[in-house]
């Protein structure tokens, strides 16, 4: 398919695609274009005007400041699959990147446009979550800082405003004894999540769970995070029995999808499986 017209600006600076986006409320920013341009191809969306960030280079890095994990919002995923800082300080972030779609798509693709699109079965969403992330959004009048736990907001919805550009996203680096994995089931054809369990333990030295983070996509309109199966591993040694009653509740107070691969009924039972999976490797990679 081809897309409806379009004009196409692209910007030098943060600063410059702030001005661009301030002028013209129905723009859209194009970031590494691996959902945007599929989306424009099939009409359901049609900016008049997309504004191309992909040029601005000091928006791509990932650095450690004071504590805190800074990831820049064009940074691709197989620059943050492939960190070996990441690797040694937030491992999860490397795992969960190398689980998204393929080589090309990994290239090209964005943490700061997946986590912006806010796709319903995109794999950052409940990485981000887990880590309890901050997001900070950038406009002419300045920044703001978003939780994670408020960024997603439905279908393809974020909290960010039409003259935000997402800029950072920032994760304190954690102390102590942790645990953290990636567990996802992959749709046989686009490779997206049919459920996909983000999960970040912080253990005592003998085992037991001070805090437990799980983040779940694929299930719901948008990612969540699981309260009530975090509230049973909180503050237990984490047997067998106790995993598998936390993962239990991972559905609680759900809305769960439905369509022609997953039924709604087939993706609360993967995402109590999964549950039990992602904790398990925590766990065992904890060491
Ligand atoms: C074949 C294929 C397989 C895929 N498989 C997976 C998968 O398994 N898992 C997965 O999670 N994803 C998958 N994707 C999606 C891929 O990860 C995309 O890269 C990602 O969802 C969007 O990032 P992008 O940089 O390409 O953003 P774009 O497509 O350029 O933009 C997406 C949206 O975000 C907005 N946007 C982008 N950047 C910003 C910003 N900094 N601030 C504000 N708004 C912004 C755009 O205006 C647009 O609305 C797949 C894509 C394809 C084509």
């Amino acid at each position: 398919m081809i897309p409806a017209q379009f004009d196409y600006l692209r910007a030098k600076t943060l600063d410059e695609a702030l001005s661009l986006l301030a002028q013209n409320e129905d723009a859209k920013i194009l970031a590494g274009g691996h959902s945007l341009i599929p989306a424009m191809k099939l009409r359901l969306a049609q900016p008049p005007l997309l504004i191309d960030i992909g040029r601005i280079s000091d928006l791509a890095y990932v650095r450690e400041d004071g504590g805190q994990i800074r990831i820049g919002a064009m940074t691709t995923h197989y620059q943050i699959e492939s960190s070996e800082l990441l690797k040694r300080i937030c491992p999860l972030l490397p795992q969960c990147a190398a689980a998204i779609g393929d080589v090309q798509v990994r290239n090209k693709g964005t943490i700061g446009g997946s986590l912006a699109h806010s796709d319903p079965a995109g794999d950052w969403p409940a990485a981000i979550i887990a880590l309890n992330a901050e997001i900070i959004a950038a406009s002419k009048n300045g920044e703001r800082t978003i939780k994670a736990d408020d960024f997603f907001v439905d279908l393809l919805t974020t909290a960010l405003e039409p003259d935000e550009i997402l800029r950072e996203i920032r994760i304190n680096r954690s102390s102590g004894r942790t645990g953290q994995a990636y567990a996802k089931m992959h749709h046989p054809a686009s490779g997206f999540a049919v459920v996909g369990v983000a999960a970040n333990l912080s253990l005592d030295a003998d085992g037991s769970c001070q805090k437990a983070n799980i983040g779940i996509t694929g299930v719901s309109s948008k990612a969540y995070r699981a309260a009530a199966a975090e509230a049973g591993l909180n503050g237990s040694k984490l047997d067998e029995q106790t995993i598998a009653s936390a993962a239990s509740h991972a559905t609680d107070g759900v809305d769960a999808n439905g369509d022609l691969f997953a039924s709604a009924e087939y993706r609360r039972h993967l995402a109590e499986v999964y549950v039990k999976r992602a904790i398990a490797t925590a766990i065992e990679r904890a060491g």
